[in-house]
């Protein structure tokens, strides 16, 4: 064999095949370069390339030898997501489709980027106007294709569970979101809000945190992160035992009794009012931290006076703040939001009570900005509305 036949021969890749290895921490990536007879630093390195730099490719890993930088391409090392759709709202939210690379339309997800200076609730009577100038940029990421919670009146629960998201699809939307950015704006915290329950993905969601926090790459603050969770009491706890509450949480309410939060929210058949609050009590709040109450207000459903009385009496003992949402439209259901005089008494009820309340303004409302309606607009045939779902509608 000459030696220009033995450089043009493929570099067999070792052990990446399959592997989720952007879920991977720098010592997992040290052994699996010890593995390949390199030192363990490269590790860290390789760790460094893809989360701090945001690599997309070995070839621009240029402190590696080139040998490791053949044998991680040949390995296929990249992002798992191209961007297939982008729209731009007029008030600066970015929401962008992902697929594959395979580019299977079924498998595709959501992430949504938010200027934080339109975040702050400036048209807000009752929080003084608050309005503040900034470069950060929030972004909304999903943890499932599709979901199982099936809430009723999100586009997401209508598409059901298609399947969990690994870690490393998790991290890599935030890779995406990150190169998408426009100077000066810098990426300041992370929701899990998209598409999917990130507690119902408890493993593949907690590991995200430990790459998306580690000083090595991102080194995103854990307290910059939301969790929102539907309510699943056993993986609340998991969480707070994992993080010792420095991660932030919200938590979807909607309703302060039960049988009308069952009809919005299945999942409080299994976790009922009682048992949620019993958890939220003793989640380790860290020093002048608090839980968000996210309630969507639904017109003639949860958004009365006696509803909001009935909140407050709720959440008394806990710490939170209240952020009350009135119902992004979606596709199909017969729901609306109620008028902003319903919402101003609602939230003043609560205020009266002694309770921080925040009215989310809508946002990107021209880009089916509601999690889950872009995918299921892009889905290749609309999935029929599972029949429990529509049950409840009519219920309500
Ligand atoms: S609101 Fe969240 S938990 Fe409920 S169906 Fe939609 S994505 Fe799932």
């Amino acid at each position: 064999m000459s030696p220009s036949d033995a450089a043009s021969e493929p570099v067999a890749p070792t052990g990446l095949e399959g592997v989720d290895y952007l879920g991977w921490l720098p010592e997992e990536w040290s052994a699996w370069a010890r593995s390949v007879g390199e030192p363990a630093y490269r590790g860290r390195q390789i760790f460094e390339w893809l989360h701090r730099h945001l690599a997309a490719e070995p070839a621009a890993m240029s402190s590696l030898p080139e040998s490791l930088r053949a044998h991680l391409t040949a390995a296929g090392v990249g992002w798992p997501w191209r961007l297939s759709v982008e729209s731009k709202s007029d008030d600066g939210t970015r929401k962008l489709l992902l697929e594959p690379h395979n580019g299977d339309p079924k498998a595709r997800i959501e992430t949504v980027l938010l200027p934080e200076q339109l975040v702050n609730f400036e048209d807000d009577p009752y929080t003084g106007g608050l309005r503040k100038e900034s470069d950060a940029v929030s972004q909304c990421i999903s943890s499932q294709v599709g979901c199982a919670m099936g809430c009723v009146f999100c586009a997401s629960g209508a598409l059901g569970l298609t399947r969990h998201l690994s870690a490393g699809e998790i991290v890599a939307q935030t890779s995406l979101g990150r190169v998408q950015l426009e100077a000066p704006q810098h990426l300041r915290r992370l929701v899990y809000m998209g598409m999917g329950e990130p507690l119902h993905n408890y493993e593949q969601t907690a590991r995200s945190i430990r790459v998306l926090t580690h000083p090595w790459g991102f080194a995103l603050g854990a307290r910059r992160i939301t969790i929102s969770t539907s309510g699943l009491v056993p993986k609340i706890d998991a969480l707070a035992q994992d993080f010792e509450g420095h991660v932030h949480l919200a938590v979807s309410l909607h309703a302060a009794d039960n049988e009308t939060r069952t009809k919005i929210l299945p999942i409080n058949q299994r976790y009922p009012l009682e048992d949620l609050y019993a958890c939220l009590k003793r989640y380790p709040l860290r020093r002048r931290r608090w839980i968000t109450i996210e309630y969507t207000l639904i017109e003639g459903i949860n958004d009365g006076l006696a509803d909001a009385r009935a909140l407050a009496r709720w959440l008394r003992g806990l710490c939170v703040k209240v952020n009350l949402i009135p119902l992004n439209p979606v596709d199909h259901v017969p729901l609306k939001a109620p008028s902003p005089a319903r919402v101003h008494a609602f939230q003043r009820q609560l205020m009266d009570a002694g309770y921080s309340v925040y009215v989310r303004k809508q946002r990107g409302d021209d880009i089916d900005a509601a999690c889950g309606q872009l995918a299921m607009r892009a889905a290749p045939a609309r999935p029929a509305r599972p029949a429990a779902t529509a049950r409840r509608l009519a219920l309500l």
